[in-house]
């Protein structure tokens, strides 16, 4: 479970002067790791979920739901049935899943406790761990606590009594006006990893997120809530320092970005070409899946004009320099980079003779010595650039204990910076030279849902649009720039409906030649997400849910586990077209229609309190709300 201490961390003075000692250790691991591993064969498909919760704590006297800070206590209470379940095969069954430490003390992580097998009938049994986990998580509860399936919380950041215990805002690690450092998880990584990137940025991080103006919210919205202190340069009027900007909710700490949850798939390829196949394949639905799965429309307590979490992610982990953001010519930094750590990927990667080179058509920025280093040792041009892009950044924490060791043996040093390259997709290499798992694929941008019932439907989707992209070997490709431009609309407020999204017209494999006349700019077009997921029959587009429909016909299925699938596609469908609410638009709804709210944008702490009690009761299936969830039973 990685609860362990791992030593000594560097401050960032100290990390900086062996940043390219990791790089060059760590390209030598990913070498012998890929000589080791480039020929790995599996002949299964193996999947799993992660899900993260928050865990929060009631005050039900004063009306008030705060985050609990307890979480350390119940992950060693978790870690204990992990390993009793391991030498346990009664107790095995009961457990069966895997718990995880995340950035928030308030936050939980947990996956199955074995991956799930490519059959149908294994489908089945994806909601009922992640109910199974839920209830698991609760046995070591407080009767107040209860683990919140929540993207975004509320009232993350607002002053007052927000956190169990009550801590004052404003640690040395993230000098935050809002939080204290107590919000961050104990283990030492993680106040380190959030010092670093201040002191690597040379600045505390800047989250600016446009508010929603409601009737009454005053226009320029000018937050009246910022405080100030006095301990550190960054610490007087954020207002007039132009950190905090007018019309948005300012954010300063990463715990607002980190602080998030997500929901995470990961597949196991049988070999590593067809790992970067499901990679490329995969990259263009990043953004339609985060715009569909959107759940996170509020922020330190104000209503938000973005439904999804993604920018507020990137920009609180953004350790670029002025200079590499380009706000100062290039004096003591490489390179200009266009984007965070935290963000949507910026190149294709499979050799697929489908994969056009004008599809990568965002100028990559790579590290030509490490670029060169991977030419020499045989790793093609497509390999070498995603590599080498990633490695242009520093690795944020260092442990002195760790900084030497067997490159043979170890993936530490290059799983430093495979690890803090947080994009849309991850491309993972087998753990370990001797590792049975093999080459995998993590799709990375959809946010969690309320429920069980919601969150499996969106794993059990996407694991068979994979299969679907296998089986009729598909073509999504549109040039990457596409991409990103969808991934920006994708977190407008409601752009499920309202905002359109490029995506290719004809996404059978024909060849890859276009007609005369054409060029690669008629291979897409503009298209609803209701188009995209359920097709449009009078341009014979399929829709994603037409060609899992199509696999799911070429298989043998018997008609009750086709039934359970289809509630699960069923909700994708309602979603898509609109029938059914997203988590977004519906906290938006609950709380526009509370009676505390006064049309001004604030989502007060009663208002907060009703959410999540709501919430809870929707997931215990004790109230029904057919806008959300149709006339599925959770
Ligand atoms: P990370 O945090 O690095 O993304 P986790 O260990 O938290 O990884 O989650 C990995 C996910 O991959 C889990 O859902 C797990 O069930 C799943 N998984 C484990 N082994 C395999 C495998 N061999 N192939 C595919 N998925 C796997
Ligand atoms: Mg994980
Ligand atoms: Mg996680
Ligand atoms: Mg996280
Ligand atoms: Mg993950
Ligand atoms: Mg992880």
């Amino acid at each position: 479970m990685g609860l362990l201490s791992l030593g000594t961390p560097m401050h960032w003075d100290e990390a900086k002067k062996y940043a390219d000692h990791v790089r060059t250790h760590g390209i030598i691991q990913f070498l012998n790791l890929w000589e080791a591993t480039k020929d790995s064969k599996k002949d299964c498909l193996l999947w799993g979920d992660e899900i993260e919760y928050m865990v929060v704590s009631y005050d039900d006297e004063n009306k008030k739901a705060k985050l609990s800070l307890r979480v350390w206590e119940i992950l060693l209470e978790l870690a204990k049935e992990e390993e009793e379940a391991a030498k346990d095969p009664a107790k095995k069954l009961l457990v069966n899943s895997s718990w995880h430490p995340e950035y928030g003390r308030y936050m939980l992580e947990g996956t199955p406790g074995e991956p799930y097998m490519g059959l149908p009938r294994d489908l089945l049994a994806v909601e009922r761990n992640m109910k199974l986990r839920r209830e698991l998580a609760c046995k070591f509860m407080k009767p107040n606590e209860v683990p919140v399936t929540l993207t975004s919380y509320p009232r993350l950041g607002c002053a007052g009594e927000g956190l169990d215990p009550h801590h004052e805002p404003h640690g040395p690690a993230a000098r935050s006006l809002f939080v204290p450092d107590d919000i961050i998880n104990a283990h030492v990584r993680f106040p380190t990893l959030t010092a670093n990137i201040r002191r690597r940025r040379g600045a505390k991080v800047a989250i600016n997120t446009p508010i929603f103006h409601d009737k009454n919210t005053p226009k320029p919205f000018i937050d009246p809530t910022i405080p100030t202190f006095n301990d550190y340069p960054e610490d007087k009027n954020a207002i007039e320092q132009g950190a905090a900007l007018p019309d948005h909710i300012y954010m300063d700490a990463m715990a607002f970005g980190m602080g998030c949850c997500c929901l995470q798939i990961t597949f196991q390829a049988v070999n590593v070409e067809e790992a970067r196949k499901i990679y490329d394949q995969m990259a263009p639905l990043g953004p339609i899946m985060l715009a569909l799965t959107a759940a996170a429309p509020i922020y330190r307590g104000y209503l938000s004009d973005v439904d999804c979490r993604w920018n507020v992610i990137a920009q609180s982990v953004d350790d670029r320099t002025e200079e590499e953001r380009g706000l100062k010519p290039l004096k003591n930094s490489k390179y200009r980079i266009p984007k965070s750590r935290y963000d949507s990927i910026d190149s294709y990667i499979s050799n697929d003779p489908s994969n056009k080179p004008e599809y990568n058509d965002i100028p990559l920025v790579f590290d030509e010595d490490i670029y060169k280093k991977l030419s020499d040792n045989g790793i093609d041009n497509l390999l070498a650039r995603h590599i080498s892009h990633l490695f242009i950044r520093d690795p944020l924490v260092i442990f002195h204990e760790l900084l030497n060791i067997d490159d043979n043996e170890s993936t530490d040093h290059f799983e430093n910076l495979q690890s803090t390259n947080w994009q849309t997709m991850r491309f993972k290499p087998p753990p370990s030279k001797t590792s049975p798992i093999g080459w995998r694929v993590e799709f990375r941008s959809m946010e969690i849902q309320l429920t069980d019932f919601e969150n499996a439907a969106f794993a059990i989707f996407i694991v068979l649009v994979t299969r679907a992209v296998l089986s009729f070997n598909t073509n999504f490709y549109i040039p990457i720039s596409k991409v990103d431009e969808n991934m920006k609309v994708a977190q407008n407020r409601n752009a499920v409906l309202g905002e359109k999204f490029h995506f290719r017209k004809q996404i059978f494999p024909h060849g890859g030649s276009l007609a005369p006349g054409l060029d690669r700019s008629d291979e897409y077009e503009l298209m609803t997400i209701d188009e995209i997921i359920n097709g449009a029959p009078s341009k014979g587009f399929p829709g994603l849910l037409g060609l899992v429909n199509n696999y799911l016909n070429t298989l043998n299925i018997d008609i009750e586990t086709r039934c359970e699938i289809s509630k699960y596609l069923e909700l994708i469908k309602k979603r898509a077209n609109g029938t059914l609410m997203t988590a977004a638009s519906w906290m938006r709804q609950f709380v526009q229609n509370h009676p505390d709210y006064k049309q001004d944008s604030v989502v007060s702490d009663k208002i907060n309190y009703d959410l999540v009690k709501m919430i809870e009761k929707i997931n215990k299936g004790e109230v029904q709300v057919p806008e959300l969830l149709g006339t599925f039973s959770v």
